[in-house]
């Protein structure tokens, strides 16, 4: 789901590409995982076998894209991309991992959603670097084993609950990517406007940062929306006072949030006396699919303690409440 009315798809792709970071170092954040990743990378190049298969999981927009494609650069290999929707047959990725040369990276895109008879396929490849292609069929069939490449997965998923445990333990650098901090964001604002040629006070940008969600994608976003506004309306430099007018506008309040989290927070409250309330329950009465809801809706506010999973359901925290600006009930300072 492309829940940011914002912007217009078709644009979306040019415009992150030309943002995106091309190597470790320019890449902003996530210490933890760049730290690990270079060291796993320089080893791989060192020996000169293919790097060990990598699982990238967390919210969308956090860099998983980017750190796949930025990785094959760094090993000096090729990059293929690919998606789990799109594999719809076992032969459909059994043409991709025979066209690999050695130790390229395939990156696999929202890795939960392969069908489990392409995942099958998968197995082998990722172990033994190899392909068990069936020949005929009925008591004839037979098993003929071909030697693939050896390469790198790099699958990515916003959901690492929904993948098969088989599938799960085969990657062996699981990484999780964690919401960026103002500081960080801030810091990808200030280069984002400097590759547009926009300039950006220092109140501009990290107007903007406070204000993406955590989330470098929403900061390109923002920022392009917020240069528009700075053109037409001011004099091209983006400045805090320019910057909060326009995501104001944008229906973006102070904390990021924009109009599905808050009518998220609001219908628990409003509806639900603060909860506990069921997923269904909540994606059926704001029409969103419940893997929208639970992937890109309630991460970020978990993250900022708006609200609580409970085993009966979704809870409005006080810090919840007190963003909408309604009292909470007086059971939550027990
Ligand atoms: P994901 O695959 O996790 O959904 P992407 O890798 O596609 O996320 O990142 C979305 C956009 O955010 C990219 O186009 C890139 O411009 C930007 N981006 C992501 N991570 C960073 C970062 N650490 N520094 C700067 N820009 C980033």
């Amino acid at each position: 789901m492309d829940r940011d009315p914002l912007l217009d798809p078709a644009s979306r792709d040019e415009a992150d590409r030309a943002l995106r970071p091309q190597t470790l170092d320019e890449f902003v954040g996530q210490a933890e995982a760049r730290a690990n990743l270079r060291v796993f990378v320089e080893s791989a190049r060192r020996r000169g076998e293919a790097m060990d298969h990598v699982l990238f999981h967390g919210p969308p927009g956090l860099g998983k894209t980017t750190l796949a494609q930025i990785m094959a650069r760094e090993l000096g290999v090729g990059f293929r991309m690919t998606s789990g929707p799109v594999l719809a047959k076992a032969g459909d990725l059994a043409a991709i991992l025979t066209n690999l040369e050695a130790r390229d990276v395939l990156f696999i895109d929202e890795i939960h959603r392969l069908n489990p008879a392409v995942e099958e396929v998968l197995y082998p490849a990722l172990e033994d670097f190899a392909l068990d292609l069936v020949i005929g069929e009925g008591p004839a069939a037979r098993t003929v084993r071909i030697d693939l490449q050896p390469f790198t997965l790099v699958g990515a998923t916003t959901r690492l609950g929904l993948l098969t445990t088989p599938l799960r333990d085969r990657f062996g650098i699981p990484t999780r990517l964690e919401f960026y901090t103002v500081e960080e964001l801030h810091h990808i604002v200030t280069r984002g406007a400097r590759l547009m040629g926009a300039p950006a006070t220092e109140d501009g940008a990290r107007e903007i940062a406070r204000r993406a969600r955590g989330t470098p994608r929403i900061a390109g976003r923002l920022l392009r929306r917020v240069v528009d506004f700075a053109v037409v309306e001011g004099d091209g430099t983006v400045t805090q006072a320019i910057a909060d007018r326009a995501l104001t506008r944008l229906g973006v309040d102070g904390l990021g949030l924009d109009g599905a989290d808050r009518r998220y927070l609001t219908l628990i409250a409003e509806n639900y006396g603060g909860g506990p309330v069921g997923i269904e329950t909540i994606s059926a009465a704001l029409s969103e699919s419940r893997d929208a809801v639970e992937e890109v809706i309630e991460p970020y506010l978990l993250q900022q303690g708006l609200i609580a999973r409970t085993p009966r359901g979704r809870m409005l925290a006080r810090k919840g409440w007190d963003h909408i600006g309604l009292a909470a009930p007086d059971r939550l300072d027990q």
